[in-house]
């Protein structure tokens, strides 16, 4: 892959050991310095002058060549309930992503974003009006993780891609920032440890099935019908459930791990008993498993919650595996986008 460049500089955080070795042998330096150099980036080293296990001349020459530029929070808003923990991080260029921590008796989560602002145009999206602003580096993506443990004091044993952005519209940089988590040498986190959210861009489905990674799929189908699903996941059109379908069959095939649906119940758009019936038409047959999803309101939309609760008995009354996803940090704005949202339109 290709590594990005500022300024003339890389980005060092965005490489993998054997790129950095590379990079030594052919400037003269010894190889296994790469392993220090790649240790002292996974801890989260601010700048090179702190990598003191390396020669002075050293540390200058990766100055001159690589940029070290680890986000700074904006805001951090802790929930009072939960211990949810919702963070804005400004990114070197001035632009803002949100994550947030989760605190579940298993382990501490990461929800971390891929993309500042997501071009989809989900009807019931915080980050829907904004649009697309740029893709995140892996190092971006990292530094968010990073950034969380060394904020908190904890140590992550599991991230959710669920953030702002579609991770599949940045595929090659949210596949290197799998590569880099997971690597034994770095923060050595099992891909049975991460979830891949996607709006169902089928294609990306498809490439991401070829590298039979172990992580799991979330699909945000939210509408078994092409009808609702087209007005309400826009990527849908073009595509069809059909389609999506087949895609995650593929996927379940090719890694033999169960792809899991994202479905937030709204009020009188897809919370029908004929719905209910059709979507488990569609998931029963891959062993999907249904995370229903209480609607979360945004400001100046139309949609509202349905009776989720009434859905998953309808559900489980049709032998779907559904659960309710619980809702964390309700109080601080932990939903999808809301942070960034709020920052761009000036709303406290
Ligand atoms: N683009 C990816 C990941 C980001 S969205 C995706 O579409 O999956 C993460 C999840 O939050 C998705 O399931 C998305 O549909 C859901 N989501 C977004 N806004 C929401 C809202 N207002 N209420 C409930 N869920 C929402």
């Amino acid at each position: 892959m290709q590594i990005a460049e500022r300024d003339g500089k890389l980005d060092i955080r965005s490489m993998l050991p054997e790129e950095l070795a590379e990079w030594l042998a052919a400037n003269g330096e010894k190889k296994f310095r790469a392993g220090q150099i790649f240790r002292w980036l996974t801890e989260g080293a601010a700048d090179f002058a702190a990598m003191t296990d390396l020669s002075a001349a050293l540390r200058e020459k990766l100055g001159e060549r690589f940029f070290l530029t680890p986000p700074t929070v904006l805001r951090e808003q802790r929930s009072e309930r939960d211990g949810t923990v919702k963070y804005l991080w400004r990114l070197a260029d001035g632009n803002a992503v949100e994550s947030v921590l989760m605190r579940y008796s298993y382990g501490d989560s990461a929800c971390i974003s891929t993309q500042v602002g997501c071009r989809m145009g989900c009807a019931f999206c915080a980050s829907t009006g904004m649009g697309r602003v740029r893709d995140l580096l892996p190092s971006e993506m990292l530094d968010q993780v990073r950034g969380i443990e060394l904020r908190a004091g904890v140590k992550i044993s599991r991230i959710v891609l669920m953030g702002i952005g579609e991770p599949l519209d940045n595929f090659e940089n949210v596949l290197r920032f799998l590569e880099l988590v997971n690597r034994p040498e770095g923060m050595n986190l099992g891909m049975r440890h991460i979830s891949l959210s996607t709006c169902g861009l089928t294609e990306g489905i498809d490439k991401l099935a070829r590298y039979r990674l172990q992580c799991t799929l979330s699909v945000s189908l939210h509408a078994p019908d092409d009808e609702t699903r087209d007005k309400i996941v826009p990527a849908n059109r073009g595509r069809g459930v059909k389609e999506l379908m087949r895609a995650c069959r593929d996927y379940y095939e090719a890694t033999g791990r169960r792809v899991s649906f994202e479905y937030a119940v709204i009020r009188g758009v897809n919370d029908s008993p004929e719905q209910a019936k059709r979507l488990a038409a569609l998931v029963k047959p891959i062993g999907g498993h249904v995370n229903l999803i209480p609607l979360n309101e945004v400001e100046g939309s139309p949609l509202l919650p349905g009776d989720t609760r009434a859905f998953a008995a309808r559900l489980k009354d049709l032998g779907v595996n559904a659960t309710v996803r619980r809702r964390l940090g309700a109080d601080i704005d932990a939903a999808c986008g809301q942070l960034r949202r709020k920052q761009a339109t000036g709303n406290r």
